[in-house]
């Protein structure tokens, strides 16, 4: 039996923890950019489950894969080998350009992954001494809550009395080649530098042209690995497969996620060359669930949607336009300013105040109007829709976007 959208939301606010704040939608159904609510109304997803379903909602192939997997094989552990897992690892590690795959789940043990291996390295190859070793990290950054990662939040909502705080990371402000270097040079136990291509959480803040492939340039200057954080901007969201790619970097560390399954299965990874990973020994990191057969087959698929779809190619072509008509409409309106982003991970800025109640608002009007969106941090409102959409799809979201906006203005 169904349940309706008022039961089904009780329910959540009763039996669940308190740990989010959803938009009143209870969802029930997806196809590709497309979900539908329990009332059978339908959405556009702008959204994409925060740049995770950048394949579409329930891609055919994705779940194709998703079923047989799950009819044949599971879950080993890694305990045992499996049939599925090299052949991924294969894949993977071909697809992006790297030695090895180091298999976890969610984008934040992906992270702490990084955070670990990057230590150990520091420890093995660079001679730091235990506990010495430091990373950089960015102001405002966002990878995850776990309590080492939120020892280096500005979140102060996610960190403020969870410490205490894991000790050894230096944070500088984002985009600033001078403070970046300043930080290498203050200290011989820097052992890396972990950062966003974009930021995404923080209001898709895009750097300068220039700064990743500066950054990475200084990090080899002092012997610092360079560590690329995509889980967001990743598998084609911004238009080239990897954000770095708009600077042809290739990150010493990369750090992948979300739509690495299409959204289908908690799937993450980290990828290194051998110089790096092999101080990794058997043992020190794992995850019951990390690699299994039904994960890595379901992210070979999703990864050759990607590029049978030619999604990345798709998010250029979009991306381009989404701004370009948004940036139209904002020129002769009052209610927003500044449509920033590349490929379809985009945002737009609100202009009567700092805090979130009008983007809100805004939300929850294009909830009703068939758009589904929510705020990021106080007035900015983040665009990223499945990169399977069309031309047309995009310009009725265009059209949904600029009509509701236009009822907020004064
Ligand atoms: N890193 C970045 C850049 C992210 O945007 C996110 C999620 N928004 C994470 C890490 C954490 O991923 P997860 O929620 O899968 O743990």
């Amino acid at each position: 039996e169904k349940l309706n959208a008022a039961d089904a939301i009780a329910l959540e606010n009763k039996y669940g923890a308190h740990n989010y704040h959803p938009l009143p939608v209870v969802l029930a159904k997806g196809e590709g950019v497309y979900v539908w609510d329990t009332d059978g109304k339908r959405y556009y997803d702008f959204l994409s489950a925060y740049s995770a379903v950048n394949q579409g909602h329930c891609h055919p192939k994705i779940i194709n894969a998703l079923i047989n997997q799950a009819q044949t094989l599971t879950l080993t552990s890694r305990a045992f080998y499996n049939d599925q897992l090299g052949r991924y690892e294969e894949f993977v590690a071909n697809y992006f350009g790297y030695d090895k795959v180091l298999p976890m789940n969610t984008g934040a043990e992906a992270v702490e992954t990084a955070i670990k291996l990057c230590r150990k390295w520091a420890y093995e190859r660079k001679g730091i001494a235990e506990q010495e070793a430091q990373i950089i990290v960015c102001e405002n950054n966002f990878h995850g809550r776990t309590t080492t990662i939120i020892s280096f939040s500005n979140d102060e909502n996610a960190r403020k009395n969870f410490g205490p705080y894991t000790a050894g990371f230096i944070k500088i402000p984002y985009d600033d080649i001078a403070a970046l270097e300043e930080a290498l040079s203050s200290s011989q136990n820097i052992a890396g530098f972990l950062v966003e291509p974009i930021q995404g959480e923080a209001g898709v803040y895009v750097p300068a042209d220039g700064y990743l492939a500066k950054a990475k340039a200084l990090c080899e200057e002092y012997n610092v690995l360079f560590i690329a954080d995509e889980v967001q901007t990743g598998i084609a969201r911004t238009g080239k497969l990897l954000a770095v790619n708009h600077e042809n970097v290739q990150p010493d560390v990369l750090i992948l996620g979300k739509a690495l399954s299409g959204g289908v299965y908690p799937v993450s990874a980290v990828l290194a060359n051998n110089e790096v990973m092999n101080v990794i020994k058997p043992g020190q990191h794992g995850s019951t669930f990390g690699g299994n057969p039904i994960a890595a087959a379901v992210a070979i698929a999703a990864l050759e949607v990607v590029t049978d779809e030619n999604l990345a190619e798709n998010a250029t072509v979009l991306g381009e336009l989404f701004r370009e008509k948004m940036n139209d409409y904002i020129a002769q309106s009052n209610i927003a300013t500044l449509v920033r982003g590349k490929g379809l991970l985009n945002a737009i800025v609100i202009n009567d105040s700092d805090d979130s109640s009008t983007a809100w608002d805004i939300c929850m009007a294009l909830k009703d109007n068939g758009l589904l969106a929510k705020p990021t941090h106080g007035n900015i409102i983040r665009f990223a829709p499945p990169l399977v959409m069309n031309e047309e799809q995009l310009l009725d979201c265009v059209s949904i976007i600029t009509k509701t906006l236009k009822d907020f203005e004064k």
